[in-house]
């Protein structure tokens, strides 16, 4: 089991509710997003409208639904959560959509993975806050409009060019989640530590902020273990050297690889000879499957410089080496 993916483990469950920063002043980094986000809200909230559309993109992690849920506290509504493959039918949206109270926010979380039937009931509900429904077969079958409750949709992905192009254009706003820098990280592990009544100081909180791969969900995890380490094998208190040594500990490097991360580019370096070695190949050499490749272990090894994306395939960069401690020959690879 890997410590360090960015998705959901059972684990995170109760943590995440208790660490969830409840406001946009509490939410830490995403400037951009922020800025963008609260000029919208008060100019809703001004005009007593619901908030236009949100499409939140970025790996996961990164705070989609936590932002989701503030966007309604801070538009004072309620949050209605789902996600695209929990709503199967053109008819359980319809329910959904219904239920809705005036200027409501519903979530979908993976919204790119909605079937085709259901996200053409959403078309007419973001646009004109309708339903279209049709009534009896054949020949007696005629179409009715229903009014439906003004609402905000937010939609959330991993992967907005999944997304088809009458679907992204019904967002108003569109915010891009990017990985958050170590000083950002740090400040949210040391908030989180104030939750949960653990001493830190700010040399342990960088050094798990370092390890965290930019992702929120990581460095809450992170120092959930970190803080049990120091419990039992030290007075409790979270330094540099008790954050180092139980992140050795548990597998996770200076710069947040573990041995997936490692045993990925050890396959292309060694087995590939550097690469370009196709998705599906390296997928087959390590065991992995090509998706949870792609959205999970590779954005933040592409991030890192480590790995190159080439038509051909992927490669193994000079920093890679660097990293593992592998001698790089530039000319071998001519
Ligand atoms: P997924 O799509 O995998 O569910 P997500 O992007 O929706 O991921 P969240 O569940 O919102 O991620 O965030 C994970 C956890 O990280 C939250 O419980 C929260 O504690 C923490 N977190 C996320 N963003 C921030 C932030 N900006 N400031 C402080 N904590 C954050």
């Amino acid at each position: 089991e890997r410590i360090i993916t960015s998705t959901m483990k059972d684990e995170d469950f109760d943590i995440e509710n208790n660490l969830r920063p409840k406001s946009l002043d509490e939410y830490l980094g995403q400037e951009k997003s922020k800025e963008q986000l609260r000029i919208f809200i008060d100019a809703a909230l001004n005009r007593n409208e619901p908030l236009d559309h949100v499409l939140l993109y970025g790996p996961p992690g990164l705070g989609k639904t936590t932002l989701a849920g503030i966007i309604a506290s801070e538009m004072g509504v309620n949050l209605r959560v789902t996600s695209g493959p929990a709503i199967e039918r053109a008819g359980d949206l319809a329910a959904i959509l219904t239920n809705l109270q005036e200027n409501d926010v519903l979530f979908i979380d993976e919204i790119h993975r909605i079937n085709r039937s259901v996200e053409e009931v959403l078309y007419p509900a973001m646009e004109d806050f309708s339903l279209d429904i049709i009534i009896g077969k054949g020949p007696s079958a005629r179409s009715i409009r229903l009014d439906l409750p003004k609402f905000t949709l937010i939609g959330a992905t991993t992967r907005a060019g999944m997304l088809t192009n009458p679907l992204r254009d019904r967002f108003g706003v569109i915010c891009k989640l990017d990985y958050y820098n170590v000083d950002e990280l740090s400040k949210i592990v040391k908030r989180s530590s104030k939750i949960l009544n653990a001493e830190i100081l700010d040399d342990g909180a960088i050094q798990i902020a370092r390890r965290s791969r930019g992702t929120p969900r990581i460095a809450n995890r992170l120092l959930k273990r970190v803080r049990d380490y120091a419990q039992v094998k030290f007075d409790g208190n979270i330094t540099d050297e008790v954050a180092n040594d139980a992140l050795e500990l548990i597998g996770v490097d200076s710069l947040g690889l573990d041995f997936v991360d490692k045993k990925l580019l050890q396959t292309i370096i060694e087995k590939f000879r550097g690469g370009p070695v196709g998705l599906d190949t390296l997928a087959a050499s390590i065991g992995e499957d090509r998706n949870t490749i792609e959205d999970v272990y590779e954005p933040y090894l592409l991030q890192l410089g480590f790995i190159n994306r080439a038509p051909r395939g992927r490669i193994a960069m000079p920093l890679a080496y660097e990293h593992l401690g592998i001698p790089y020959d530039a000319n071998s690879k001519k």
